[in-house]
């Protein structure tokens, strides 16, 4: 199932090499939490293969669906992202350092869909909203917009307790 995003190491040569998976719906369905569930991207490999180590450039750009911040509704975030990872042949499996991962030496492959999710967590902008257009106009849903402020001012209402003095008055007379 995920044998898409692996590596086959047996049998690769030393020197360099280069490799690009495709991440789509079905990649981000391997992460229940994650709150991508939908995005187009290309992870592009670069590596470099030595007998103790392997070093890899882990670029990945596209864009995710993602849900606006001030308008709720979803919309496309562009991603580009550049990391390097370096993967040593040791003894045992170690993931602890995130830029530094540690594999047995016979391991045949190297699954890599945990580390590019991440990838893709830490390039997502801290805050989503919707971009401008051409003219500079902000592309979040109007409608939704005026729906929101609508209820943030209920909600004001509601809240304020001049509010309930008056309704008092209204209802004495
Ligand atoms: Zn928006």
């Amino acid at each position: 199932m995920s044998g898409s995003y692996t590596i086959l190491l047996s049998g690769l040569k030393e020197g360099h090499h280069a490799v690009d998976f495709e991440i789509d719906k079905e990649f981000f369905e391997l992460f229940e939490e994650s709150e991508v569930k939908e995005g187009s991207l290309i992870a592009n490999i670069e590596m470099d293969k030595r007998s103790t180590h392997l070093d890899l450039i882990i670029r990945v750009s596209g864009s995710v669906r993602i849900s606006c911040d001030r308008c709720l509704e979803m919309f496309s975030q562009p991603i580009a992202s550049e990391n390097r990872l370096l993967v040593k042949f040791g003894k045992s499996i170690d993931d602890t350092d995130p830029d530094i991962l540690s594999i047995p030496i016979y391991e045949n492959e190297l699954d890599l869909h945990q580390q590019l999710y991440e990838f893709i967590m830490l390039a997502l902008p801290i805050k989503r909203v919707h971009p401008l257009d051409k003219n500079g106009k902000s592309m979040c849903d109007p409608v939704m917009l005026k729906k929101l402020e609508e209820l943030i001012i209920e909600e004001e209402k509601e809240d304020d307790p001049r509010w309930d003095e008056l309704k008092k008055l209204m209802n004495d007379n």
